[in-house]
């Protein structure tokens, strides 16, 4: 657990820009010096084959390749508040080999081997609007999805009732066919799912009508999904078992709800920071003074302090986006302050601010004055007073 993991993208000795193409490649290299079958009993070469597969699984995958530039291995933790959590139990690293073996041994993605054992069902993806306070703070929201309800005639068998399916006799029900093929390496022997029976061992004869054979009706049902506080724009929550159904009796396949974050008037956000412009008048910047600014907590009394300059920066701490990890862990709210130079000014307030004008130009030269009688009053050798006469 305790043990440092290496960068993906150095596991795979790839650049971070990366393309698709160029991370199987390396990845394809790396398994295939050292899979387990070239290297037997060698641990370390096994060490180093889970851990490129691991990396393959993530930088191949693009959602989760995202996850990770983000939030590097943190991203994986699971506990990153039900957002995201990815867990490499549901990563089906055989499809990974036989896509990438399939692809050097000859074979192509035709060739994938595929048992009739219990398989989870394919993830659905669905995406939702929600708000920029809403992203911060997390919300339920309610998604309609069309899920695959086991049909209630066949009881998900798909055979008419009154019948069964019957043992596939091109497969004898293992749900595999073995077919031999002609290749670059010489004669292969591959393993391929039975095209009768799809892999289930089964064949229907008799197909109820209700769900055509399926085993299962679609239906639209409205699901309340948790939004947890801190995801960003373009971020997935799941909910686990509402995918598509398992295939032999395995458990289904999982929703991912990408979240579509809206834009915020005045708020920006970067990660967990947020930024925001709050203009301060140019008397409250010259003399200082209390100033509301808003932040996703409400208002704020801000105490500017006198002579603050245009573009001032401004922290305020812990008013960001909770982490995923931790809610109670939060980025900050960088404030930037504009000192506003009236435009549309009345007669009165020309005249005030021309009296302003004089009178600091006056005190300007009262500085300078100061200042000179100060050093004159220092150098008392008689020299100043003879320039002075
Ligand atoms: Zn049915
Ligand atoms: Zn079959």
């Amino acid at each position: 657990m305790a043990e440092q993991k290496r960068d993906y993208y150095e596991v795979l000795g790839v650049d971070k820009n990366a393309d698709e193409a160029a991370i199987k490649k390396a990845y394809r290299v790396l398994a295939k010096k050292y899979h387990p079958d070239m290297n037997p009993g060698d641990k370390e070469a096994e060490k180093k084959f889970k851990e490129a597969s691991e990396a393959y699984a993530v930088l191949s995958d693009p959602e989760k390749r995202r996850q990770y530039d983000q939030f590097g291995h943190a991203a994986f933790d699971g506990g990153a508040g039900g957002a995201g959590g990815f867990d490499f139990s549901g990563t089906d690293f055989s499809d990974i080999f036989s896509d990438i073996f399939g692809d050097f041994f000859g074979g192509g993605r035709s060739s994938r081997t595929r048992s009739n054992g219990p398989m989870k069902g394919a993830n659905l993806r669905t995406s939702v609007r929600i708000t920029f306070e809403e992203a911060v703070f997390g919300c339920k929201k309610e998604i309609d999805l069309t899920v695959k309800e086991t049909c209630k005639t066949c009881n998900g068998s798909g055979a008419k009732p009154g019948t069964s399916p019957e043992t596939c006799s091109k497969c004898g029900g293992k749900g595999q066919v073995v077919f031999t093929q002609q290749s670059f390496f010489g004669t292969v022997r591959n393993v391929q799912t039975c095209p009768d029976c799809q892999g289930t061992g089964k064949v229907i004869k008799e197909k109820c009508p209700d769900c055509r054979g399926t085993g299962y009706i679609p239906m639209r049902k409205r699901y309340s999904v948790d939004i947890p506080a801190g995801i960003d724009n373009g971020q997935s929550t799941r909910m686990p078992g509402l995918g598509e159904p398992g295939i032999n009796g395995g458990p289904r396949g999982d929703v991912l709800v990408e979240v579509i974050v809206g834009r915020h008037p005045i708020f920006q956000r970067q990660d967990f920071n947020i930024y925001s412009t709050v203009p301060v008048s140019f008397a409250v910047a010259a003399l200082g003074g209390e100033i509301l600014i808003d932040t996703v907590d409400g208002k704020v009394i801000y105490d500017v302090k006198p002579g603050t300059q245009t573009d001032t920066k401004v922290r305020l701490r812990g008013k960001g986006v909770p982490s995923w990890r931790n809610k109670d862990v939060r980025g900050d709210h960088y404030v930037t302050l504009v000192v506003q130079v009236p435009d549309k000014l009345s007669h009165e307030a020309k005249e005030l601010l021309r009296q302003f004008d004089a009178v600091t130009g006056d005190s300007l030269n009262a500085a300078k004055n100061a200042s000179g009688q100060e050093q004159g009053s220092e150098n008392k050798d008689g020299k100043r007073r003879k320039f002075w006469k």
